[in-house]
């Protein structure tokens, strides 16, 4: 499948020939900052499926510790992807265009959400993280 995704305003944009995995959602104050919302929504990527298309000048990469960064807009801010040592690892699904055919799977670090969030019931959510 193709899969198109793009930020705010509209310039950086990219495509991804194949499947997102692994959907999931941290509700981890980290995550709460790095997303500026609730929750995190993300998915992963197969490196050699992923492209940029347009706007690959306009991206800042903030590098966070353990060899994470996140990749976002210089124009518009919108937080389009994450990376491990500079590779792409995985998108922002609030970026993703139209049904990339994913629903996410789990809620992690739902003890430490914020308190005026209500999770909705009948959702997969753990306390921390995953189960190893
Ligand atoms: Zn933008």
């Amino acid at each position: 499948m193709v899969i198109n995704g793009e930020c705010f305003c509209g310039k950086v944009t990219y495509r991804i020939d194949g499947k997102l995995r692994n959907a999931r959602s941290g509700h981890c104050s980290r995550c709460r900052k790095a997303f500026s919302s609730q929750a995190s929504a993300y998915a992963e990527v197969a490196p050699d499926t992923f492209k940029w298309l347009s706007g690959k000048d306009l991206l800042t990469t903030y590098q966070s510790k353990h060899g994470f960064g996140l990749q976002f807009c210089s124009q518009c801010g919108s937080t389009l992807c994450g990376t491990y040592r500079g590779d792409i690892h995985g998108v922002t699904l609030g970026c993703v265009n139209g049904d990339a055919e994913i629903e996410i799977g789990m809620h992690i670090f739902v003890g430490s959400k914020a308190t005026w969030e209500m999770m909705p019931e009948h959702v997969v959510q753990f306390k921390e993280g995953p189960p190893v």
